[in-house]
């Protein structure tokens, strides 16, 4: 279907939009920290450094890649994974252990990060990943407090620990929200594209029989009609009505009339091929489109549905009835409804000639 076709392209393009964003991010905080280590505000050794910097553009790179290579094999890609987002953080906690006035500012990172999450994460995943964060910034705290006692200030490590606490609880009771409200919105577009279905199927169906409607008919002969003009393929209509159908619904009622007319719309459904087209055009008329045929094959197949409607016995009160037909190939490049008028006039002719008839130009 042409919707959902379009709503997985636009999430591709989402996916890959998230990843430049994620990976410019990366880069700008990259930056950042080679300036706050310049200015001397992250004290690490420049190989470790560089070390620290090839690792985590290796995974980031290899997790971008990943991402670019299923959009480019049509697979659903995923702007941000579980294990990026865990490498990311990972990378923040291996900087900030280096760092002391300007953590607080670095830390900031972390909210970036899984603000991503909100994206893809379920609510469980969301919390873990909060969860995860605040583990590895312990563990960061843990590491620093060990090794640099001197530069270890208690109160100002629980201010900072405090709010950031806050500021992620925050993040993961709004990460929540944002999930519930994305689950509403899937549940609620899945509604829609199948009450879309529903009335395109009704919009081209008649509702009694079952069968196509005038308007779903018109529209395939147009597409016929240019194959045809195209290629030179051949296809013909019959013009179907029943013969003296007033005379039933009279003696009987509407209610038989309206049973007739389906077991006879059954009748053509399973005389025809797949690839064939059978509507009701109005009332008792009906009219099968059948495709990739001459005109002489056409009239045996209709010969055959003429010579089974006068042979069966129709409704509850074994009503016997029969039908006449008007049969017409279509002759390019005229119109289609050249073509109909064409096959009405023959149906015309049939009733005059004493019904019961198959009649071809
Ligand atoms: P002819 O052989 O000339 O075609 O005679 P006829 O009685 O079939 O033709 P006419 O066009 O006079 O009558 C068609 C009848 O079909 C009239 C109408 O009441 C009936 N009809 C049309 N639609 C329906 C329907 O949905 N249900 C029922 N029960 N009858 C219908
Ligand atoms: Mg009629
Ligand atoms: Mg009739």
């Amino acid at each position: 279907m042409e919707v959902s076709l379009d709503s997985q392209h636009n999430s591709q393009l989402d996916t890959i939009r998230r990843t430049l964003l994620a990976s410019i991010g990366a880069l700008l905080y990259s930056l950042v920290i080679l300036v706050c280590y310049k200015l001397g505000y992250v004290l690490i050794d420049v190989t470790d450094l560089v070390i620290i910097y090839i690792c985590f553009w290796v995974g980031h790179l290899a997790a971008v890649g990943f991402v670019y290579f299923r959009h480019i094999r049509n697979m659903s890609a995923r702007s941000m994974s579980l294990l990026h987002m865990v490498w990311a953080i990972i990378f923040v906690s291996i900087i900030l252990y280096y760092t002391v006035e300007i953590r607080s500012a670095l830390m900031m990172a972390y909210l970036t990060i899984i603000s991503f999450g909100a994206f893809r994460l379920q609510w469980r995943g969301f919390f873990g990943i909060t969860l995860f964060t605040l583990a590895s910034y312990a563990v960061t705290l843990f590491f620093f407090q060990q090794n640099n006692s001197g530069r270890w200030s208690p109160e100002l490590e629980v201010i900072i620990g405090i709010t950031f606490l806050a500021a992620m609880l925050g993040f993961c009771i709004l990460g929540r929200e944002f999930s519930l409200l994305r689950e509403r919105l899937t549940s609620s577009n899945r509604g829609l594209r199948i009450a879309l279905a529903k009335i395109e199927a009704l919009a081209i169906t008649d509702e009694l029989t079952g069968l196509y409607n005038r308007r779903h008919l018109l529209v395939c002969l147009d597409k016929q009609r240019a194959i045809a003009n195209r290629e030179g393929s051949r296809f013909v209509l019959a013009y179907i009505d029943i013969d003296e159908f007033k005379r039933i619904n009279d003696e009987f009622g509407h209610r038989v009339g309206d049973e007739v007319l389906q077991q006879f719309s059954d009748l053509l459904q399973e005389s025809i091929r797949e690839i064939d087209l059978v509507s009701r055009y109005g009332g008792e008329e009906f009219v099968l489109l059948l495709t990739g045929v001459g005109i002489e094959t056409a009239a045996i197949v209709v010969e055959r549905i003429r010579d089974a409607v006068e042979s069966l016995k129709f409704s509850e009160n074994n009503l016997a009835m029969t039908i006449s037909v008007g049969l017409t190939e279509y002759q390019a490049p005229e119109t289609i409804n050249d073509t109909l008028e064409r096959a009405d006039k023959l149906l015309y002719q049939a009733k005059q000639e004493g019904r019961n008839r198959v009649v071809q130009a």
